[in-house]
């Protein structure tokens, strides 16, 4: 299983320099992301039969705030040198008041998101996650919310749809057809929107709540890596958001 995950990784890097190839437009978020993702697999092997404690592995916060010095964004940059400077005590509180309220600042969300997603992913590897009747849209182990789903065959169901948790990868089980964020399950009020050469990628709007996710479908290209796919499709997210939608949980670019 472990080994397993390590190689999901490596392949998660391989279908990001594939996409970005493909996707002029999301080459600048895709290389910074490729820097991140990275850095999440150096961490999550490092993390190999040690406690998952991000409070004892700080020394990571201050290699990915010299990562995003050197290639993130200019406001990406002055933001991470600021944390860089701020007293560890306060750096760890600011941490911790993230994971309590849930939410921060878009780029101090996407600094803690990249440093936390490793270790959390670690613990619910290694947690028993009751998920099988979850059915609900806050992650079962961590309580972030989904930032995507994907539609799959597995052992257990055909076409079923799960929803990603934001910061600790659990995945779970979700109604196909009902909208995330208010529950809507009525077909004239929910809208799939994706590109004609890419229908992998589809946005579940709902016109009740205005509210939309992204559904990955593997059954249509099982080469898909949501989390990446994602981010090489930010086209759609700004054609959805110029319509007035919101995405139910932005994912770690605040798309
Ligand atoms: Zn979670
Ligand atoms: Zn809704």
């Amino acid at each position: 299983m472990k080994a397993f995950k390590q190689r999901e990784r490596e392949y998660a890097l391989e279908r990001l320099r594939f996409l970005r190839s493909k996707h002029e437009e999301a080459r600048e978020v895709l290389d910074f992301y490729e820097h991140i993702l990275l850095f999440q697999k150096e961490l999550y092997e490092a993390l190999e039969g040690k406690e998952a404690n991000w409070r004892k592995g700080m020394k990571w916060l201050y290699k990915l705030l010299d990562l995003c010095v050197q290639h993130g964004t200019q406001p990406i940059g002055e933001r991470a040198q600021e944390l860089k400077y701020t007293e560890r005590e306060l750096l760890g509180q600011a941490v911790d008041g993230f994971l309590k309220e849930k939410k921060a600042e878009p780029i101090d969300r996407l600094i803690f998101l990249s440093f936390l997603q490793p270790f959390y992913q670690r613990m619910a590897e290694e947690a028993e996650v009751n998920k099988e009747e979850w059915f609900k849209t806050r992650c079962p182990f961590c309580g972030f919310k989904p930032h995507l789903s994907y539609i799959a065959d597995t052992e257990e169901v055909e076409g079923g749809r799960f929803l990603v948790c934001i910061l600790c990868g659990t995945e779970w089980l979700y109604n196909r057809n009902r909208c995330v964020s208010c529950g809507n399950e009525e077909d004239q009020h929910i809208n799939y929107f994706y590109e004609e050469e890419n229908r992998a990628v589809q946005l579940q709007a709902c016109d009740v709540c205005g509210k939309y996710i992204k559904l990955i479908d593997m059954r249509v290209n099982g080469l898909a890596v949501p989390q990446v796919d994602d981010i090489a499709t930010l086209a759609l997210d700004l054609w959805a958001q110029e319509r007035g939608y919101t995405r139910f949980e932005p994912n770690i670019f605040g798309l």
